[in-house]
């Protein structure tokens, strides 16, 4: 039989990595067994679906490569389904039209209450024969058997087990003729011919719900697997407090996709200790006996860590096509100038995130409006006019404009002048790139181009021989 997952969000809101992860876990075990995976947006609760959280559910899917063989699937354009089946659970006398008013189930829940009981639905118009008009509202509530238990092996958590008798009839159509959660659910996963549902741990007590009605049914019930939460690094809830959760503003923070999807994977499945994985060792490896029953706490340190180790391994030029985003959203120009590529060759080993290394690399591309101020206090002296002044002499001979070269030519400059390497070397670096900071000069000199770097030099030495000084 074909394995077929799925992913279900509910578009209320942006995907968080809690959310993510889920989707990843069901990616991965569909393809694990050459399986299907379909993507179905549940937008039933049209009061807080939006198609801007549509839109953003879509976009970090595609973005982290969670891309999905069938769907999406919209709820909202199956109502007639639903309420067709309605209308046989109906008509078999599986269902039942419920007249009871907001007032009769306030005073239920009331006296239950009192009781020391757990609030639910007494059942009364399961048994009912009162007549009623036609223009009396009801809502259609499941005949949710009342002895005995439901069971089911879940592939994470082991056995489960629910009374009925803690179970009431569920509302499966509202007074307003819409259906509901559970049910909805039911009906889709069943028609997808979803194998194995594997959601978060929220759903482990709608879990019982939605059996009783796949038996109702006839339908085949599927396996379950729930996911544990993932806490912060405190042990609360995952929460905007933590930092970034929604997937895309690990994006726009400057998260590889690949560090993100090994870091979720991860967090909470193992394979011994090995930490970095590629997604064909991922889907390879990957088994729900494997995944952890406990929650699991987020590090961004680690995450960090990851993205790093991707930047630093992953081919330049992938890397790249990443660090576009960032240099557009810098508004900077790079069709002019070095190839993104080249950038994150230079870069790759100073910077843990892409935002980093757009933001260190804008001088590539555009002059510098200020030498960052620490570094020209302690590097601009009275010698750096002179020194950058013998280090434009040696460049001026460079005739290859290759990294290698340029080193090369301004190295002796410092023997020259009898100076450490770094008095020659740092007001350098002021003036090709504003920064105290950089990657090689060699190199750096190199990508920033010939012209550009003498051009820089001479304005420097010029603003050094005026003697004007930064603030
Ligand atoms: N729509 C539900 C949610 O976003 C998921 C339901 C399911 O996976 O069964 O929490």
């Amino acid at each position: 039989m074909e394995v077929r997952t799925r992913f279900a969000p509910s578009p209320t809101g942006y995907l968080h990595v809690g959310g993510a992860r889920t989707a990843l876990y069901s990616w991965l075990y569909a393809h694990h067994h050459h399986g299907k995976f379909v993507l179905r947006i549940e937008d039933t609760d049209r009061e807080r679906s939006t198609q801007p959280a549509i839109d953003a559910i879509i976009e970090s899917m595609k973005w982290t490569g969670l891309t999905w063989d069938e769907g999406p699937f919209y709820q909202t354009k199956r109502f007639d389904r639903y309420n067709q089946v309605i209308d046989e659970l109906l008509e078999k006398g599986l269902a039942y039209k419920c007249y009871c008013n907001k007032e009769r189930l306030d005073k239920v829940r009331e006296e239950q209450l009192a009781n020391n009981e757990k609030p639910r639905y007494d059942g009364h118009c399961r048994e009912d024969h009162s007549e009623h008009t036609p223009d009396e509202p009801y809502c259609i509530r499941f005949k949710n058997p009342r002895e005995g238990k439901v069971k089911f092996h879940d592939l994470i958590r082991g056995d489960i087990e629910f009374d009925n008798a803690e179970l009431d009839d569920l509302v499966i159509r509202r007074t307003d003729g819409t259906p509901t959660y559970n049910f909805c659910v039911v009906i889709d996963d069943w028609d997808m011919k979803i194998t194995h549902v594997i959601r978060g741990e929220d759903h482990i007590n709608n879990t019982p719900r939605q059996i009783n009605i796949y038996k109702a049914l006839g339908a085949p019930v599927p396996e379950f697997a729930h996911v544990s939460m993932i806490l912060g690094d405190d042990g609360a809830k995952l929460s905007k407090r933590h930092g970034a959760v929604s997937v895309m503003q690990y994006r726009d923070d400057g998260f590889m996709p690949e560090a993100l999807i090994n870091y979720l994977v991860r967090l909470g499945w193992g394979h011994g200790d090995q930490e970095i994985f590629s997604l064909e060792e991922m889907i390879n490896l990957f088994a729900l006996e494997n995944v952890s029953k406990s929650a699991s706490a987020f590090s961004s340190d680690k995450l960090k860590w990851m993205n790093q180790h991707y930047i630093k391994t992953l081919p330049p030029e992938r890397v790249a096509e990443e660090l576009v985003w960032q240099m557009e959203h810098l508004g900077i120009n790079y069709s002019q100038g070095p190839s993104l590529t080249e950038i994150v060759k230079a870069q790759a080993e100073r910077c843990k995130t892409l935002k980093e290394m757009a933001e260190n690399s804008v001088y590539f591309y555009q002059d510098y409006t200020e030498y960052e101020p620490k570094a020209a206090k302690k590097w601009f002296k009275e010698n750096s006019a002179e020194a950058l002044e013998r280090s434009l002499a040696k460049l001026e001979a460079v005739s290859d404009w290759k990294a290698e070269n340029i080193e090369e030519a301004f190295k002796t400059v410092a023997t020259d002048m009898n100076v450490g390497l770094g008095k020659v070397g740092m007001p350098l670096r002021l003036a090709v790139t504003g920064r105290g900071v950089s990657p090689e000069m060699g190199i750096t000199m190199e990508l920033v181009g010939r012209e550009k770097t003498f051009e820089r030099i001479r304005r420097t030495i010029a603003y050094l021989r005026s003697g004007a000084t930064q603030n």
